[in-house]
């Protein structure tokens, strides 16, 4: 049969189209503020715009392929060796690497749903099989239906803490268990994409978690409490075989040099960067002291970000905060995720909330 145009792969009719989070527009009259998709309020901090601003001297060359500064840097930051961090255009570059590294057609990806809406997208890619695990009423990841859905064909289990859009944590005592039921040649991945905003001590400490299991890895990410997330860098801490393996399947160069120079500053600047972070907190913990008050029994969350699972409900609440200014996310009828941000952005979000709170 003859083809009028070229052939792709079949693979990519199961791709479902990422949906960023809508930008902010604003009726008139009224500050716009987006968020629908997680990101740290705060402007740049001067010592990054410094160095970014030494950086654009060099652009005309390639940054260092192998981001050995930066790779350093993050190693000295997490207290282990170079060789077991790998960095990426994000951590969803590093998730694509990962089950690059891992899954042949057909092979199966076990996650919770909902979770990270990137992780059916690379499985997907890859022609792997996504295995979708429903969350609980409290909206937590279910381990043991989770364990229960590796098989022969599972190469990957990606556990999500806190879980966006859900905001829920893992806590030690269900995860050493689900590592204990999981075979040692199914890698599990934990993204810890929000874990500067947690602050329930039942959660893990997943280096440590890494460090007593050779089938976990860790990934996190200078996008959300770094505030880096137009430049694209995120890390994944590895055992060496598994770092090796992100290495070859990373894109050449794809780090590129202002990324890694910012990278590098702000973790030099993590106290400072920190204080910021406890600010969201507290607004974080504002915000759902609000809520409890207007009756919203919420599960909890410990991200930057709040989740109305309010079924049908979902387009008129989403259709409220859009016509008050406030771009949030609308996930079909599973729920809408509001982003903490600007406090009066916050503050006019509980305001809407309001109108739709339970009787
Ligand atoms: C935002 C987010 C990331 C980070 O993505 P980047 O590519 O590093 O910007 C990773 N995982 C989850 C669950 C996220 O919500």
């Amino acid at each position: 049969m003859s083809h009028e145009s070229p052939r792709l792969r079949s693979a990519l009719d199961a791709v479902p189209a990422y949906v960023p989070g809508k930008p902010a527009v604003a009726p008139a009259g009224v500050t716009a503020y987006k968020l629908s998709s997680n990101e740290n309020p705060y402007p740049p901090l001067d010592v990054v715009r410094a160095v970014l601003d030494k950086g654009l001297d060099t652009i005309n060359r390639y940054p260092d392929m192998a981001s050995t500064d930066l790779i350093a840097a993050i190693a000295a930051f997490v207290g282990v060796d170079p060789s077991n961090i790998a960095v990426g255009t994000g951590s969803v570059g590093i998730l694509g690497q990962i089950i690059q590294s891992t899954c042949d057609a057909g092979d199966e990806v076990v996650f919770a749903w909902r979770s990270f809406e990137a992780y059916p997208i690379v499985a997907a890619l890859a022609g792997a099989v996504s295995v979708r695990v429903p969350v609980d009423a409290d909206q937590r990841h279910q381990l043991g239906l989770m364990a229960a859905a590796v098989t022969e064909r599972t190469r990957v289990v990606i556990l999500c803490s806190p879980n966006n859009p859900t905001g829920t944590v893992l806590h030690r005592a269900e995860l050493e268990e689900f590592l204990a039921a999981v075979p040692r040649d199914v890698l599990v991945v934990l993204d810890e994409a929000y874990l500067e905003f947690v602050r329930d001590p039942e959660a893990p400490d997943a280096v440590e978690v890494w460090r007593a299991n050779p089938n976990v890895m860790v990934l996190r990410t200078f996008s959300k409490a770094y505030g880096l997330a137009g430049l694209r860098v995120g890390y994944a801490v590895a055992h060496d075989a598994v770092a090796a393996a992100l290495r070859k399947c990373a894109v050449p160069f794809g780090v590129n040099s202002l990324a890694q120079a910012a990278a590098i500053e702000s973790l030099g600047a993590y106290d400072e960067l920190m204080v910021r972070c406890a600010a969201i907190v507290a607004e974080r913990d504002r915000v759902v002291a609000g809520l409890a008050a207007q009756g919203w029994q919420m599960s909890e969350t410990q991200a930057n970000f709040v989740w109305f699972p309010l079924g049908e409900r979902c387009t008129a609440f989403a259709q409220a905060c859009q016509d008050a200014g406030l771009m949030v996310r609308q996930y079909g009828d599973d729920g809408v995720r509001v982003t903490i941000g600007e406090v009066e952005a916050n503050t006019r979000f509980l305001e809407v909330a309001r109108g739709f709170a339970p009787a």
